[in-house]
């Protein structure tokens, strides 16, 4: 069995050689003036990855969910409202943490496979003609359910309703994947894990902050210490670090924006878009059904893919790995043994995209599921084919 076949879970993604290469350095002392020379482009990079003119980016050692808990943390107090939706697994588990950290959740929920509730927000901003409601949080990506969720749309209903709060946005499975534009929305926090679209290890929290954040983090009390923005904040213009930076990872994710840079932003989404159609031809032709209820729901970075009631899609992901070496996503919290996913964001070509097609295929077929092996491979390599 190889350990050299690509991955297709929505995150960790394939790691590029450049990028495991710019990971792996020896020791350098952080307090010295060669780790400017790695924070600063890491950050200014980020900057231009999240199109931010007028934010501020802050990194910490943790993962997305550490992004989570660092958004609410610096912006809000105890007891403050937010609104949310649960319509997913990731969705879900933000509103979870909100709840344990003593803020009141407003929660408009959602059949998991449909997208963030943006008429019903609308009318919930309209409503709380009091401005009760401090912060409303949006899943860009649900990596549950392979559903994207119009982030403009939901910047134009808060500014219709006239309301003030701060728009605090998960783009883990997003960032770097598909568009996204901190300033053009509005987004006052931006968040992401540096095992996704910057298809490196994982152990970074990426944040982006604007203004209103910034002025926000003065007065939020909700205790934080490890996670406060100032701290990250005051020690930046110097490169200082509030503890001991994880300095490989921060030249990764240096070398990382200049890559995506490098290709050009429109043209890694259009990477993704590409693929992603490719993977979503060979469902069709499978005959499965997606779990995004919609097209224009449909993810760039991650399928879902719904399968017989017959069939336990956790047993059938074990199976691809044991038995063919290769991870598919398993289905998570409410569709867990349902479905099962397709990662398709980060470091993949045609080539590898048809090859997890076609181990899948043969993973569906050992579970009888009534496919024709080969007929998702056709149908993705007619679409590479006529679209390169
Ligand atoms: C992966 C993911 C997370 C959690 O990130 P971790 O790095 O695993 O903590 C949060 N939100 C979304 C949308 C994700 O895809």
């Amino acid at each position: 069995m190889s350990d050299q076949n690509p991955v297709f879970i929505p995150g960790p993604t394939n790691i590029p050689d450049a990028l495991r290469k710019a990971c792996d350095m020896p020791t350098l002392d952080h307090r010295s003036a060669r780790f400017a020379e790695i924070l600063h482009p890491a950050l200014e990079g980020v900057k231009k990855v999240l199109k931010t003119e007028t934010g501020q980016v802050v990194i910490f050692p943790a993962t997305g969910t550490g992004g989570w808990e660092a958004a609410i943390s610096n912006t809000l107090s105890p007891g403050d409202r937010v609104l949310a939706s649960n319509f997913g697994m990731f969705s879900q588990k933000w509103i979870d943490m909100c709840t344990r950290h003593g803020l009141d959740v407003q929660a408009i929920d959602r059949p998991w496979g449909e997208g963030l509730p943006v008429a019903e927000f609308e009318a919930a901003l309209r409503a709380d003609t009091g401005h009760a409601i401090k912060a409303v949080l949006a899943t860009h990506n649900e990596t549950a359910t392979g559903v994207v969720s119009d982030i403009a749309a939901l910047r134009r209903a808060m500014d219709a309703a006239g309301h003030p709060a701060l728009l605090l946005v998960d783009g883990v499975s997003s960032i770097g994947s598909m568009d996204f534009r901190m300033d053009d929305w509005g987004v006052d926090v931006a968040l992401t894990g540096s095992q996704k679209g910057f298809m490196l290890p994982v152990g970074l929290a990426i944040v982006g902050l604007s203004p209103k954040a910034l002025a926000a983090m003065e007065t939020a009390r909700l205790p934080r210490f490890f996670f406060d923005f100032r701290d990250m904040l005051a020690g930046y213009p110097g490169a200082g670090y509030p503890y001991t930076p994880p300095v490989g990872l921060l030249n990764g994710l240096a070398t990382s924006c200049a890559m995506l840079l490098d290709e050009g932003l429109d043209n890694v989404f259009a990477r993704h878009r590409h693929i992603a159609e490719g993977v979503r031809q060979a469902v069709r032709a499978w005959g499965l059904p997606i779990c995004a209820a919609s097209p224009d729901l449909y993810s760039d970075s991650v399928t879902a893919i719904v399968l017989p009631e017959t069939v336990d899609g956790n047993a059938m992901v074990a199976h691809a790995a044991s038995r063919y070496g290769t991870a598919f996503g398993a289905g998570l919290g409410k569709v867990a043994g349902k479905v099962f996913r397709i990662g398709h964001l980060g470091m993949l070509s045609e080539a590898q995209a048809l090859c997890g097609i076609a181990v899948a295929e043969m993973a569906l077929a050992d579970y009888d599921v009534d496919i024709t092996p080969g007929a998702g491979v056709a149908a993705a390599q007619a679409h590479y084919r006529a679209n390169g």
